[in-house]
């Protein structure tokens, strides 16, 4: 099998659900040090939540007081559960890295350590083409939590990093990008996620008597339909229009025979820099006002209480609004995971990578904001960041898969960016 391959059933052999820890690290450290990286092993957080981490630069021979241009790669050796369903089966042990048919299977073959292994070959010829000529640095960042809740993760290792003094001039983020083809498809940044709570609170009856009550759930259920019209934007250039859904329902009604009083549903928001957080929140409160007739809003945002814990800048932007409205109280509340970001489609860095990946597969490389967000959005404050990665049609699924050509397409790719990236 070629390199490629070795290194991608070495990593997947290793069982690693989020959050990660243990022996990969240690394979991975051994790899870097055998290569002239100095690594280092970042363990953050305790109990179930401990995460490990791992932080490597190789720094290109010459005076040790010169600045070098460095290019990190970034990813995960964490992987989401390998569970087979009532209807759907893992034909092969997803942690035994089967190869059938030029096809390798496993949980993260392509979500995201055949990327891992990819960059790591990719490394290996670029320091066997240069040897001592290099003149750039390579660091590689990989968290054991990027599938999870990510707290421990890639944001407080960079800002610990950060601190020490160290900076990057480029970033790959090795998340699968790809949809027909190994390099057709690039993310130069991620749409942001918004999640909100309305709650309508009515006044709980008999449903023999339902004019002596004010019914929540019926109210927010007509509220809902509202919800469903409300367009928070038509997109841009750079960003599909932004879309909302309806996610959860609760009224929580223990008897058939009682007109509810409270009932609260979830919305999920995924928008585009089109909007800010706030012109976001915004855009949803006019909607609400217009719909619930009521032309000013009484109460202003309020901030819900501040979670000390974490500092100020990394702290969510939360809060709510309340309206009375025709014997309801509606509250809109809401809480941002993540906000927009796009690194500049014409920036050097970026169409120096699209070039790379053109200049080995001949074919256009498209820049895409679409989808899922990813650990790009926490690097994006260091330096000029894009997502390039494995076709994704099978991550997260049952028979998890990559071809054996697309790694070594992959590998190809990382190979001719490294290049370019020091050659520019
Ligand atoms: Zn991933």
């Amino acid at each position: 099998m070629p390199l490629v391959a070795d290194y991608a059933t070495a990593l997947i052999q290793f069982v690693t659900p989020t959050p990660a820890n243990g022996a990969i690290f240690a394979y991975l450290e051994d790899w870097l040090a055998s290569r002239g990286f100095a690594a280092q092993i970042i363990v953050l957080g305790d109990g179930d939540a401990q995460t490990t981490n791992i932080y490597a630069r190789r720094r290109a021979p010459g005076p040790s007081d010169r600045s070098n241009r460095c290019l990190m790669f970034l990813g995960h050796v964490d992987v989401v559960p390998a569970v087979s369903s009532a209807t759907e089966r893992w034909r092969h042990d997803p942690f035994a890295a089967t190869v059938e048919e030029g096809i390798l299977y496993g949980r993260g073959a392509v979500d995201m350590k055949g990327a891992i292994a990819a960059f790591m070959a990719a490394i290996d010829r670029h320091l066997h083409a240069v040897e001592e000529s290099a003149d750039g640095d390579i660091a590689i960042l990989l968290t054991g939590d990027e599938e999870g809740v990510a707290t421990f993760g890639t944001r407080p290792v960079l800002e610990q990093l950060v601190a020490d003094g160290e900076q990057w001039d480029g970033c790959i983020t090795g998340e699968p990008t790809s949809v027909a083809t190994v390099g057709d498809t690039a993310k130069h940044g991620r749409r942001g996620s918004m999640h909100f709570t309305l709650e309508v609170l009515g006044v709980a009856g008999h449903v023999g008597y339902p004019h002596l009550a004010h019914n929540a759930a019926q109210r927010l259920a007509d509220i809902l339909c509202s919800v469903g019209t409300w367009q928070p934007d038509q997109g841009d250039a750079d960003f599909e229009p932004s879309v909302v859904s309806v996610t959860d329902i609760r009224v929580g009604n223990l008897a058939r025979n009682v007109v509810p009083g409270h009932a609260e549903a979830s919305i999920a928001c995924r928008f585009g820099a089109v909007h800010t957080p706030s012109t976001l929140v915004a855009s949803l409160v006019a909607h609400l006002s217009t719909y619930l007739a009521v032309e000013t809003v009484p109460a202003e945002a309020r901030p819900m209480p501040a979670d000390n814990t974490v500092p100020a800048e990394a702290r969510p932007m939360q809060g709510s609004h309340t309206w009375q409205a025709g014997g309801f109280a509606v509250v809109l509340s809401y809480r941002l995971s993540s906000a927009p970001f796009l690194t500049d489609p014409e920036s050097s860095f970026v169409r120096s990578v699209c070039h790379a990946v053109e200049t080995v597969t001949r074919s256009p490389c498209a820049l895409r904001t679409t989808g899922g967000t990813s650990d790009s959005r926490f690097v994006r404050m260091h330096c000029p960041v894009i997502d390039l990665g494995l076709c994704n049609a099978s991550m997260h699924a049952v028979d998890e898969q990559v071809a054996i050509t697309d790694l070594i397409r992959m590998e190809q790719i990382y190979a001719q960016v490294l290049q370019s990236f020091f050659a520019a």
